[in-house]
């Protein structure tokens, strides 16, 4: 079984990916695979409030919404 990220099934990512706007390689390189270094994982898990436009590397995309 794929080790996914605890969070996928609650994240912005993961609805901005079904609708289309969001690459596949973002899911596959942080939620399907290294999630321990995604930017939002580390903040949900530490309890820090942020944007639903961020990606897992931390930048801003203002274009997801
Ligand atoms: S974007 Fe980060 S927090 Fe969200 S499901 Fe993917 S790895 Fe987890």
């Amino acid at each position: 079984m794929r080790d996914m990220c605890k969070w996928y099934p609650v994240c912005p990512m993961k609805t901005f990916y079904e609708r289309g706007d969001l690459p596949a390689h973002w899911i596959e390189r942080y939620c399907w695979g290294d999630w321990r270094r995604c930017v939002r994982y580390q903040m949900e898990e530490a309890g820090t409030p942020h944007p639903d436009h961020m990606l897992p590397d931390g930048r801003m995309d203002q274009t997801m919404h």
